[in-house]
């Protein structure tokens, strides 16, 4: 065979990209490439030899493990911009020819440059199969007889580059024709044959061609051939983007919105500004643990509809309500998860289901139930104390959300016992409380609770209660900055919680809407609490139903055991004293 015959090249394979290599290269963004649009390797999209095309799916990313799969597959790379005016500037020339001629991308196949719309599910990209051209160069071959040599062929590839002068190639990248001498091999090759010849000055390569059976091969020598003196790499011209379907050499932009599930997409995006934040702002930011917690709302008025809102937006789904009250006709204007049609409806199966209408995927849960108060023997039930202490036991996070301060007392000594987060909000007509009592973490702090501050143990306020005394008479607002600041409040704490240098000291915010100014405090463990001292958790863990029971009856008895009625009568006494010593 003459060493005239010309190699010949071609390339015309097309490309197919669906929704799922949006998905992924989404997902890739998001998570984990973020603010950075270094080049990203795509290890394995399926090449069709057949039918001449290029699959990009999610397997594109993935690095293949069937080595069976392994001739039908090809490298890409993938640049992928932060902004589409980053895109559109980028002088697409001149990226390409530093793709092509950068060694480490010489097996690589295609190129894509592209902008991901996360929020739009939108996708404007240009693929390019790097075409490498010298007016004055081409290439000469001849067939040598086939001789023993041994060969290692990397099965990864449809082709492999033994050293800068021996190549090796699967017989499905080019077509021999021994008849009429005509060698026609993809132009990736010929993008080699370019680089060596210029950048590393071959003058003879060698070329095996693997039969199917991968058992005998047949060598070609291929020279290069110089029309004119000093061809250097600046006379190179590159080429090879994909013209769109009225062949044009145009971008194309696919909006996958409507090929997506609807639910895919909402769970797709619902924590998308969270994750942004882990981009620049904080980078620390730890979501996992925030979605990990199940969280028990008593009480679904205000403060548990505005709660349950702020934990969504912080990812945080599985929630559970506990309320056993109607919406009334004065709620759904001050009560966000409830309409005008939900008037009459309990409040705590309807907040869990309007949940759900804004995020189907949250796991809100509902339980019909008033929780037990201190000093109200008209709520003596075991089976409903053991309902509360069940959901309690089930939660990590307990916000203490109800009208009376009494209704708190039962789940504050339970939270305490089974080392719960407790986070109590309250609010008044101008000023809101949010506080997290004190749990095992804070030993060393000797943080406490809501009742740690008072001298009496709580006491039936229901009673003799006129309308305004009866209802909530708030300023609309308070609500829903107390709900805020309780959310923030857990979502620090839960970030700090394992590192005792950060986070809040504080265990309380009190806000005024007068002056617009919040207090912090930090609020101790008192000895005699009638909620969380030892005294009472240790009566409460020995005795459970017998002591609650008794507790519900009196709020005395409380007083007693905790030792505020020891503390009563010493006070009583100083205060003869000092009378009779005429002070
Ligand atoms: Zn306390």
């Amino acid at each position: 065979m003459e060493i005239n015959n010309e190699v010949t090249f071609k390339q015309d394979f097309k490309f197919f990209l669906d929704s799922s290599f949006y998905l992924r290269l989404k997902d890739f963004k998001l998570h984990e490439q973020k603010l950075s649009n270094d080049i990203l390797i795509l290890p394995s999209s399926r090449i069709n030899y057949l039918n001449k095309s290029i699959s990009l799916s999610d397997e594109s990313f993935d690095t293949i493990s069937n080595t069976s799969d392994m001739p039908n597959i090809v490298l890409g790379s993938i640049k992928n911009f932060n902004t589409i005016e980053q895109f559109k500037n980028l002088k697409k020339i001149e990226h390409l020819k530093e793709v092509a001629v950068d060694k480490k991308y010489d097996k690589f196949f295609f190129h894509i440059i592209s902008f991901a719309d996360l929020k739009k599910f939108s996708l404007v990209y240009w693929i390019c199969v790097p075409i490498l051209k010298v007016d004055g160069l081409s290439f000469r071959f001849e067939q040598e007889n086939n001789s023993v040599v041994d060969i290692k062929f990397d099965d990864s590839l449809p082709f492999d580059i033994v050293d800068d002068s021996t190549l090796i190639c699967n017989f499905l990248f080019c077509k021999i024709d021994t008849n009429s001498g005509k060698l026609e091999l993809s132009t990736l090759l010929r993008n080699i044959l370019i680089k060596k010849t210029l950048m590393s000055e071959v003058k003879k390569f060698t070329l095996y061609i693997i039969s199917k059976q991968k058992k005998e091969f047949q060598t070609f020598i291929i020279t290069p051939h110089f029309e004119k003196e000093k061809i250097t790499f600046d006379d190179v011209t590159i080429k090879g983007w994909e013209k769109n379907i009225d062949s044009k050499l145009i971008p194309k932009f696919i909006n996958f919105s409507s090929l997506l599930d609807p639910i895919k997409m909402n769970e797709q995006n619902v924590s998308l500004n969270l994750e942004l934040m882990k981009w620049r702002i904080n980078p620390d930011l730890d979501l996992e643990i925030l979605k990990k917690q199940k969280i028990l709302l008593l009480g679904a008025g205000t403060l548990g509809c505005y709660i349950s809102r702020c934990l969504l937006a912080w990812g945080i789904y599985d929630i559970t309500f506990v309320d056993d009250g109607v919406v009334s006709h004065s709620n759904p204007v001050r009560q966000p998860l409830f309409n005008f049609e939900d008037v009459g409806k309990y409040k705590a199966e309807t907040a869990s289901l309007n949940l759900k209408k804004i995020y189907p995927l949250c796991q809100s849960k509902f339980v019909k139930m008033k929780v037990p108060m201190i000093g109200h023997s008209d709520t003596i039930d075991e089976e409903v104390f053991l309902k509360l202490e069940k959901l309690i036991q089930e939660s990590d996070v307990i916000f203490l959300l109800m009208d009376s301060r009494e209704a708190r007392w039962l789940p504050t000594l339970i939270g305490k016992s089974e080392n719960k987060i407790v986070i109590n909000t309250a609010i008044g007509y101008d000023n809101f409380l949010v506080m997290r009592h004190g749990d095992l973490s804070d030993e060393n702090k000797n943080l406490g609770c809501y009742f740690c501050s008072d001298i009496l143990a709580p006491v039936d306020s229901l009673k003799d209660r006129t309308l305004d005394q009866m209802c909530t008479v708030t300023r609309p607002g308070c609500a829903m900055m107390a709900s805020s600041v309780a959310v923030e409040m857990l979502v620090n704490y839960l970030q700090t919680k394992n590192n005792s240098d950060d986070g809040l000291v504080e265990n309380q915010i009190r806000g005024f809407l007068n002056d617009f100014s919040n207090i912090k405090n930090i609020v101790n463990s008192y000895k005699y609490c009638s909620a969380c001292s030892n005294s009472i958790i240790e009566e409460y863990k020995i005795n459970k139903w017998e002591f609650v029971k008794l507790a519900l009856k009196d709020s005395k008895y409380v007083e007693d055991i905790s030792g505020l009625a020891a503390v009563h009568l010493e006070t009583e006494q100083l205060l003869l004293d000092m009378e009779a010593l005429g002070i």
